[in-house]
């Protein structure tokens, strides 16, 4: 890992969202395509191509649950509700009400929470089973009363998804689920095939063809964001342990090669026991080859002058996820201004975040959290304004509506106001 000292506290450090290639883009606008003109056989065809598969049937069968409850431990399934009952429990409290307010002209303004009518989830296939994206989704929508979720996954070789995907869509009580993926799976649930119909809203990460086909899509429907790699920042001083630092920066290498684990610390003695304990830890680990990748390319060690200068760095990288382990903590949190979810203390390693404790794990990546939010309640509901005037209001208003409305040129609209007067 590389270790460059910070005297300054305006360092630049933007990132910018990576956008694809030329070609990448052609291949998800002629899947898209596709998808449009072609709807199932388009969605039966590319899983061939890509997942290697020939299916029958896109949708998830009863036979096909059974079989992933009795491939998973009940001790497993007992872990999936717990965490489930402590997301459902955060999610809640995040839930908003409509509001109506009256004045004494007798006017009465207000806001209407809808929930969205139909959202999609993709939950990404590959080496990795993701059945914490399930949850992580799922839940704020059904805390929002959204009624219809969809949830889109690509099959493996069995042409089945993996057991712990399964178990914990059933958990939730999702009864659509349909084995597609890739630029295929956001068209399909974009614009609807013979089996899928359209949603309003798709959510969830994936890799490059999926992230450009949310792009691509949006705007016909809304989707959540465009998610980059992973990221984790520690940020210390000398009271923190080495080992565990190295550790938790290792968690997020693991994921993927594009992943990246930053330290920002005040002590350059610790700087040089994490580098080497991440060299050691990073030997033993099954995902090894990935972690090395994303560490070499991606790791970094920022030692900073002192304490303020290092909160500095952190707000300019505005990461995804943010471990503080200072010996005060919450003391740095007023702060700290950039961050998608912020972990206090040693006792609250990252992953203790991203499986259970109940925030949500869909978190702001490459730098956006200066101007987004994790994912929440409010993304799956939307608001209508009210506005109920009454005659008195009407008649205390009316000249000054349509001298704003002259003043536009737009005279149709003052004599909507003058018509009233007849
Ligand atoms: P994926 O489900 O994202 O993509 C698999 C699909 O990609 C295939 O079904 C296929 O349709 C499509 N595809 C593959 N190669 C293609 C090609 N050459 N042309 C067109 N389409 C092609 O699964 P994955 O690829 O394993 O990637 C998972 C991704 O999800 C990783 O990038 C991982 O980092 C990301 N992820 C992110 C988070 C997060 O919170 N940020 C969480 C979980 C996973």
């Amino acid at each position: 890992m590389k270790i460059t000292t910070i005297t300054d506290k305006k360092v630049s450090l933007r990132r910018t969202i990576d956008t694809g290639t030329e070609e990448q883009r052609k291949i998800v606008q002629s899947i898209i395509t596709d998808v449009r003109g072609q709807g199932d056989a388009a969605l039966f065809s590319y899983t061939e191509k890509f997942d290697r598969v020939l299916l029958d049937s896109l949708k998830v069968t009863e036979a096909e649950y059974a079989a992933a409850y009795e491939a998973l431990d009940q001790e497993l399934v007992d872990i999936i509700r717990e965490a489930a009952a402590n997301i459902r429990s955060f999610h809640e409290k995040q839930k908003r009400e409509s509001w109506f307010s009256y004045n004494e002209e007798g006017t009465m303004l207000g806001q209407k929470i809808t929930a969205l009518d139909a959202v999609g989830v993709y939950v990404p296939g590959g080496t990795a089973a993701y059945p914490s994206s399930v949850l992580m989704n799922v839940i704020p929508a059904q805390v929002a009363g959204v009624k219809r979720i969809v949830l889109v996954s690509p099959p493996n070789q069995e042409g089945t998804l993996p057991a712990g995907v399964l178990v914990a869509a059933k958990e939730l009580g999702i009864e659509e689920i349909y084995k597609v993926g890739g630029a295929q799976a956001i068209a399909a649930l974009a614009y609807g095939t013979e089996t899928i119909a359209a949603v309003d809203k798709i959510m969830g990460p994936g890799n490059i063809f999926v992230a450009l086909a949310k792009r691509e899509v949006f705007g016909n429907v809304d989707i959540d964001m465009i998610a980059g790699p992973s990221e984790i920042v520690v940020l210390s001083d000398e009271t923190a342990k080495a080992n565990e630092i190295a550790a938790d920066l290792l968690s997020q290498a693991e994921h993927d090669k594009q992943a990246s684990s930053i330290l920002v610390t005040t002590s350059m003695k610790q700087a040089e026991e994490v580098k080497a304990e991440v060299e050691r830890q990073v030997e033993t680990l099954p995902r090894k080859e990935i972690a090395k990748a994303s560490i070499e390319a991606y790791g970094h060690i920022y030692v900073a002058e002192n304490l303020e200068t290092a909160i500095a760095v952190v707000n300019e990288l505005a990461p995804e996820h943010l471990e503080v382990l200072t010996e005060n903590p919450m003391a740095s949190l007023n702060e700290i201004r950039h961050a998608g979810a912020i972990f206090l203390g040693r006792y609250s390693s990252e992953p203790v975040g991203d499986y259970f404790a109940g925030p949500n794990h869909v978190l702001p990546t490459n730098g956006t959290a200066r101007f987004s939010s994790p994912l929440n309640v409010d993304d799956f509901m939307k608001k209508s304004s009210i506005i109920q005037y009454s005659e008195k209001a009407f008649h205390n208003n009316y000249e000054k509506v349509a001298k704003l409305a002259r003043l536009e040129g737009l005279e149709a609209h003052a004599r909507a106001m003058e018509e009233r007067l007849k």
